[in-house]
This record gives structure tokens, C-alpha cells and sequence, in this order.
């Protein structure tokens, strides 16, 4: 008897608990899987963010036959168009079910290729533990905001994660201020796990250097893993070695050392590798049995069921018309350096090199320097969106948005965050080792050797001091900035302007 029932699963559901192929009948049912070249090349995704999701889908396939699933997989084909005609003529089937696409848009487009006579079901996510409702009803009106922290601690409640009855372990729901220590150039890191690729992955990464040769990055030391097993080894061994001290150091930049405390589980989380709920309970155990501070454990589990969960909602509920926003009206390019690396700037040197080799870089050097200089430098948020989409390894539409359009640009007028994230030198000296090897001097803001985080901060402060005085989050920053006289003023105007008419020399 032929299957009667499709489920297809994309690059980024490849769990068991994928819940299309939970409501099927494995032995009624036929899964469909696509590698297509067209959708690999829409936009200029890092190679090494290619090999991930096409080896990770090649290696549930693989899962998939062994549980006893039927699995019709396209393999480097040229678009899903074709595979899709392919498969329904081939299989017959007369219903698809797919789980809901985490980008906007996403659902439709799919539902697109399907023939007309088929009936389709779309399933819930199942990477996320928050409802819509839960979101909705912390909003008092249509255009109200809602804190990230006020919806963490319904998402406390809800899980029942580090609670003592109705109250936080501890006594209070946030640890962050214990969190803020600047590097300890003693402290020995604990190097990550990585992953030799085995035969799947060569035969993908031989795939990605001929299809998508021109994409940044290279697949040159690829170690992420590409299967839940691995995935799982990734995250015990961040929790034995890492989760303790995650918290101190979570702001701290060094250079040469991209990836300090931090967890590397986004790639897995956001293909759905991992549960965040599986390894949020997995960190509260180590600190109820001992083996983990209270701040690390919570600062970990609020990234997991706080901002990951409040990001998610903020773009279902906001878009499409939240990826267009752009309150502080900026419009330059983003410069050709954040491609290949070469400016004077060291910090920005060395960010950029992690991220062109690895597709990644930790929270902190994501927003406080590569999105700090986005920010005051005035780039384009579309564009800026773009290049983070592109670079990053764990990056997808749903969590670059909010990311990148609000927490990092205050492009969408203070909705994810009160305030922006603008900062001079003064704060990357006190969080980096960077700017005793500089070619600039990150006391100064006019002259030559002037840092240019300065003279854009600056700049950026000047630029919008109308909007910004009456938000009390920047009172300092503004009286800082009341304080300057005109001719300081019209200096720092006056270099600003160098500075991005030469962006790509500084
Ligand atoms: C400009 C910018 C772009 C970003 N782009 C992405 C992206 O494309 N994909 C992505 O997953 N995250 C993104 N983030 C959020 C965050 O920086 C990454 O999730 C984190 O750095 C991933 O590394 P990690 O796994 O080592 O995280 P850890 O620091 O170990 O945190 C643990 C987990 O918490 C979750 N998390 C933490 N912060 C956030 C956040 N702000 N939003 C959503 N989830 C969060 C992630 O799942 C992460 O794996 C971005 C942040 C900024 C400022
Ligand atoms: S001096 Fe400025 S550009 Fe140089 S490392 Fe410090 S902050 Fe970065």
C-alpha cells in the first residue's frame, strides 16, 4: 500500500519531537526532505552555516530510516519547486504535514508548492515553550510593550525552573549584576568540544565549496556538531566545564578566545538539536545539586527561557512590518571591512576574523562591537540584518530581527530595549584586553589617532539628542553630552564625517 500521508521536514526541525512527525503514522507515512541550491543561494550564508544545516539534515535522514521512517530525500537538488512536483507524483500522497516555519512569510511560500488537491497541516513549533497567549496578555493595549523581564519571570512560573513555591531561588529572579566582570587574564578557559566532520560532512562540505563558492567564510576546521547525539555531548560538556563560570565573565572580551564561557548550543537549538527546556533543567540540577553558582545558572537559564522565548514573540507579534523600521534614520552601507576584517580598529579586527573562520561570536562582541559600531556609525538596519544573516552560524529571521532591528539598532524605537546599546571606547577597554594593542588611543575622540568608537559615539549622542533627552535610561549620557561646548561639538561633527567618508581606511 502506497504511504498516504507527507510529512516535510526543513533544515531547521530536525528533531524527533519535530511534531509533524509526531501526529504521523509511521507506517502510513512518507517523509520528505529538500537540499535546495536556490534556497542555499538567497541570500550569501557562511559556508560553514551551509555545512551545518546540510549535514545535519543528511544525518537525521539517516536517524530517521533507522527508526523506522520512510524518508524521500533530495539531495543537492536545484529548488524545492521540483522536488516537491517529484515527490507528490511519485508518492501519491493526499495530505502534507509540516510543521509552522520560524520566518515570516515562510508557511505561505511552502503552501505554494503544494498541489491544490492536497490537504495540508501545519503543527506547532516544537523548540518553544511560550504561547502566544501568555505574550499577548501581558500587553495592556494593541500597542503596548512588554518587558523581556517581566515575561522571564511568567516563563519562571510556568516551568517552575529555580522557584522555591511562588518565589525565585534566592530571592531574587535576575543575577545579572554579579555578571559583569571584566576579563581575568589569569583565569584558565576551558577550550570547547569540537567535531571532527566524519564522511557525511566531507561529502557536504565538497558540496558547499562547489555550489556556494562565493559565499563568505570558508569550510576549512568545520567542528560543529551535526547530530542530536554530538549535540548532546556539546552541551554536557558546557555544563560540566563551562556552566559555573559562564555567569562572571559573560560581558568579558579577549582577544583570540571567541567563544570564553559561552555555550555554542545555538547552532543546535535553532536546528532544533536541542530542547532549551532540556538544558535548562539540566543547569538547575547542577545548581541544586551543588555544582553551579546560583548567577551563572540563572543568567544561563534566562538566555534560554527569557530572551529566546521574548525575541520569538516580539517578531510573531510585530512583523512583517518590524524588519522595516528605522526610528534613527540610518542609511549608510555596511563597510566592506565587516567582510574580510581589515581595518586598524584591533577589536573590530579581531571579531570579525572569529566570525568570518567560525560564523560565530559570543552575545557580548555581537552587540557591545560589531553592533555598537552598527549602531553609531548610523548603518542601514535592513542592511546590517543582512550581514549578521549572513555571517552567523546560528542566525535565522526570527532571532536576527529583534536582535539586530531592535536590541542592537534601536531601529524599532525602544520596543525590545528602553535604551540603545551606544558605547565609546571607555567600555570596550573595561570588558577587552583590545586597546593597549591598538593603532588608535581610546582616551581620545578628535585627532588622528582619535578611536573612532569615540568620535561616532559621540557623533551618534549629537545626532539624536532630541530623542533621546527625555529618556531618563541616557540622563548621564546626556548631560555628559550638555556639558560639551560648540567648537567640541562642531570637531566631532567634522571627523565623524571623515571617518565615514573614508569608512573603509580607519
Ligand atoms: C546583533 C545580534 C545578533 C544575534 N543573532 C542571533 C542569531 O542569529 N541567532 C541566535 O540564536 N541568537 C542571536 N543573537 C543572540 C545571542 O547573541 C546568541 O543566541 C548567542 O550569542 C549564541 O551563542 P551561545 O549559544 O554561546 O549563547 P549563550 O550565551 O551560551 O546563551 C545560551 C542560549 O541562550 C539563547 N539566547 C541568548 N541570548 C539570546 C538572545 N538575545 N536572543 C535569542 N536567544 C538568545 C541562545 O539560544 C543561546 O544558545 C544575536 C544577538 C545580537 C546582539
Ligand atoms: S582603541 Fe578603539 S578601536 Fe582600538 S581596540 Fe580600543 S575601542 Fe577598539
Amino acid at each position: 500500500m502506497s504511504a498516504r500521508t507527507s510529512i516535510w521536514i526543513t533544515g531547521d526541525q530536525c528533531s524527533m519531537k519535530n511534531t509533524a512527525l509526531k501526529s504521523a503514522d509511521k507506517s502510513n507515512s512518507v517523509v520528505l526532505m529538500i537540499e535546495s541550491v536556490k534556497r542555499g543561494n538567497q541570500i550569501q550564508y557562511h559556508k560553514k552555516k551551509l555545512v551545518l544545516i546540510y549535514s545535519v539534515m543528511r544525518h537525521f535522514a539517516l536517524e530517521l530510516e533507522e527508526a523506522g521512517w520512510k524518508v524521500d530525500y533530495y539531495k543537492e537538488y536545484p529548488d524545492f519547486a521540483d522536488a516537491v512536483k517529484k515527490h507528490f507524483d511519485k508518492h501519491k500522497t493526499q495530505k502534507l504535514l509540516i510543521m509552522e516555519q520560524s520566518e515570516y512569510g515562510a508557511n505561505e511560500r511552502l503552501q505554494k508548492l503544494i498541489p491544490k488537491d492536497i490537504e495540508v497541516e501545519i503543527t506547532a513549533h516544537c523548540n518553544f515553550i511560550s504561547t502566544k497567549e501568555e505574550f499577548e496578555k501581558l500587553h495592556k493595549s494593541k500597542d503596548s510593550r512588554v518587558t523581556m523581564e517581566n515575561f522571564y519571570h511568567v516563563m519562571r512560573k510556568k516551568t517552575n525552573l529555580l522557584m522555591d513555591g511562588a518565589d525565585p531561588v534566592g530571592g531574587s529572579w535576575n543575577y545579572d549584576k554579579s555578571n559583569r566582570l571584566p576579563p581575568d587574564k589569569d583565569f584558565k578557559w576551558k577550550e570547547i568540544k569540537r567535531f571532527e566532520p566524519d564522511q557525511i560532512t566531507k561529502d557536504v562540505i565538497k558540496m558547499v565549496d562547489k555550489h556556494f563558492a562565493n559565499h563568505p567564510g570558508s569550510t576549512d576546521n568545520f567542528m560543529y556538531a551535526v547530530t542530536r547525539e554530538d549535540a548532546v555531548l556539546a552541551a554536557k560538556d558546557f555544563i560540566k566545564y563551562r556552566l559555573n563560570e559562564f555567569g562572571p565573565h559573560q560581558d568579558a572580551m579577549l582577544e583570540g578566545k571567541p567563544f570564553l564561557n559561552h555555550s555554542i548550543l545555538s547552532p543546535y537549538i535553532n536546528t532544533c538539536l536541542l530542547h532549551p527546556l532540556e538544558l535548562a533543567r539540566k543547569a538547575e540540577e547542577e545548581y541544586r545539586e551543588g555544582r553551579a553558582q546560583l548567577s551563572s545558572v540563572e543568567g544561563f537559564i534566562r538566555q534560554l527561557i527569557g530572551w529566546r522565548e521574548f525575541v520569538w514573540r516580539v517578531y510573531w507579534r510585530l512583523m512583517p512590518e518590524y524588519k522595516e523600521r528605522n526610528e534613527l534614520f540610518a542609511e549608510h552601507k555596511v563597510p566592506e571591512f565587516f567582510w574580510t576584517g581589515k581595518t586598524k580598529m584591533h577589536c573590530m579586527q579581531d571579531s570579525l576574523k572569529t566570525t568570518i573562520d567560525n560564523g560565530y561570536a559570543h552575545h557580548i562582541v555581537r552587540l557591545m562591537l560589531l553592533g555598537n559600531f552598527s549602531l553609531i556609525a548610523g548603518l542601514s538596519p535592513l542592511a546590517v540584518n543582512e550581514w549578521f544573516t549572513q555571517m552567523f552560524v546560528d542566525g535565522y529571521d526570527w532571532v536576527m530581527v529583534p536582535n539586530v532591528i531592535g536590541m542592537t539598532l534601536h531601529a524599532d524605537g525602544g520596543y525590545v530595549g528602553t535604551k540603545p546599546y551606544a558605547a565609546s571606547a571607555n567600555y570596550i577597554n573595561k570588558m577587552s584586553d583590545y586597546c593597549k594593542k591598538c593603532h588608535y588611543d581610546q582616551k581620545l575622540a578628535t585627532g588622528e589617532k582619535a578611536c573612532p568608537f569615540n568620535t561616532l559615539y559621540w557623533d551618534f549622542l549629537i545626532r539624536n539628542e532630541g530623542k533621546f533627552k527625555s529618556n531618563h535610561r541616557m540622563a548621564m549620557m546626556m548631560k555628559n553630552l550638555a556639558g560639551k561646548p560648540d567648537h567640541w561639538r562642531a570637531e566631532i561633527d567634522k571627523q565623524a564625517r571623515t571617518i565615514m567618508r573614508n569608512i573603509n581606511k580607519i
